[in-house]
């Protein structure tokens, strides 16, 4: 009878909810003494994760947030592979080199065949080795001039927060040109006053976080021409293509932001975003060999090999670098414009239905020569309406979309817009969907006003 009992609890505490581990609050400052049970705290731990929201209904990322089985097959294969041992992995590496080929094909690099370039663990390390270089480049062409280089600056439109880092990390000014009501990207007339003979390079932006539209590269390049033949300064640009870097090619493929323009020296885009492959990859490449300082460039002696590395970060999962490469193959250029060309159409539905519904101006709508799948707008000046976008944007969260308010830089900081990134997963089903929640979510307001207890600002943080 006592043997029984003690078989019963046995069992009960087989099941995860009926477990010692189930009753537990989870320990947030120290590691417990002692083991537990994996299922029970995975459980826990998938439960606690609910907390993050959903995120293909997070409309305001950049970043993949839908895997095929194909994609988490190979993330678990690939789970114990550290992409920098290329010596013990050769195939991964060599996997690596492929998809540099085929980026600087893409993008039309002279020496295609013969490709400077790498992977990365996102943009922001890309971009801060394309800055680099150009930072190094700079110095080269003045110490060789005999003159000082102690004052650098870099031009650039309004860009992501990996070059404020960037300038911040290594010392270097960072003239943004400010944005003007009207004008919220960088043109070559507000480029030129903010140039000198100190400015390392010039960055343009191919899907500008704060809207999603390209930046004119090929205007840029030819002002810079310009600014060659009056001034002798050899001004070079880095296309910071985080996301149109995958996504123009593919969808205009006649728009010649790329290697094309002789002044481009290098390219850096986040596979991770419309490169389809999961987080965790990026890439930059240079137009030429010459284009990357040497002492950028370690030769380490690793496990036998010599490895030529040119990153920030040494260890790096191989995992998302081996999905860009299936994806590559798997979509080619047609299913690659077939998935971006889908999210362009559901993002122009957006911005037409959003534009019914209310006192909404889109500043943004998908177009695919002028920037990525995306659509941005704001609130109509002097609209009467009983909300303001800081606002909205917490009510949409009641239904689970996350679509922040955020206000534009100098010297646009009065203008609030809110921002839509379509992404493959958000088809027009879904679309609907959320336009049935954005039309609730005004008539909401219309019936309640703002209550006391919503705050403005406090709601949305800008998310990069
Ligand atoms: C997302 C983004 C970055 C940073 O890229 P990560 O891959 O997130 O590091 C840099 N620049 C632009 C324009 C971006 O959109």
């Amino acid at each position: 009878m006592l043997h029984d009992r003690q078989r019963i609890r046995d069992r009960a505490e087989e099941a995860i909810f009926g477990s010692a581990e189930s009753q537990l609050m989870l320990p947030k400052y120290r590691i417990p003494q002692n083991a537990s049970r994996g299922e029970a705290i995975l459980e826990m731990l998938r439960d606690e994760l609910f907390l993050d929201g959903n995120a293909r209904q997070n409309l305001a990322t950049f970043c993949q947030t839908y895997a095929d089985e194909e994609v988490r097959e190979l993330m678990d294969l690939c789970i114990d592979k550290n992409m920098i041992d290329k010596d013990e992995y050769p195939q991964t590496a060599e996997i690596e080199s492929r998809c540099v080929h085929m980026l600087a094909d893409l993008w039309n690099a002279p020496l295609a065949g013969n490709p400077v370039g790498t992977s990365t663990v996102g943009s922001s390390e890309a971009c801060m080795l394309g800055g680099l270089a150009m930072y190094f480049r700079w110095k080269h062409a003045r110490r060789q001039a005999g003159k000082p280089t102690h004052r650098p600056n870099l031009v650039t439109g309004p860009v992501q927060v990996c070059w404020e880092k960037f300038a911040r990390y290594w010392d270097i000014e960072l003239r943004q040109v400010p944005m003007d009501p009207g004008r919220l990207a960088i043109t070559p007339e507000a480029m030129l006053p903010y140039l000198d003979e100190n400015t390392i390079g010039v960055v343009a932006t191919l899907g500008l976080t704060f809207t999603g539209a390209y930046e004119p590269v090929e205007d840029l390049c030819r002002a810079l021409d310009q600014v060659q033949q009056e001034k002798g300064w050899d001004l070079s640009i880095h296309v910071d293509g985080a996301s149109g870097g995958f996504v123009a090619p593919f969808c205009a493929p006649d728009l010649a932001w790329d290697f094309r323009n002789p002044r481009v020296k290098s390219i850096s885009a986040s596979g991770h975003k419309f490169g389809l492959s999961p987080l965790g990859c990026g890439f930059v490449l240079w137009r030429d060999k010459a284009d990357l300082p040497e002492e950028l460039t370690f030769h380490v002696n690793y496990l036998g090999g010599d490895m030529a590395v040119f990153q920030l970060n040494f260890s790096r999962p191989a995992g998302p670098v081996i999905c860009q490469y299936y994806q590559l193959l798997r979509l080619g250029r047609a299913g690659y414009r077939q998935i971006h060309m889908n999210c362009y159409k559901t993002a122009q539905y957006l911005a037409r239905e959003i534009e019914r519904s209310g006192p909404f101006r889109l500043l943004y709508r998908g177009d695919p020569q002028a920037g990525i799948p995306a659509l941005t707008w704001t609130l109509e000046a002097g609209a009467e309406v009983p909300f303001n976008l800081y606002d909205f944007a917490d009510r949409l969260r009641n239904r689970g979309w996350q679509v922040p308010a955020y206000s534009l830089p100098a010297n646009d900081q009065d203008t609030v817009v809110q921002r839509i990134l379509v992404r493959q997963g958000f088809g027009l089903n879904m679309a609907r969907l959320f336009i049935e929640d954005f039309r609730r979510t005004v008539d909401y307001f219309a019936r309640h006003g703002v209550g006391e207890n919503l705050t403005q600002q406090e709601a949305g943080g800008f998310h990069h």
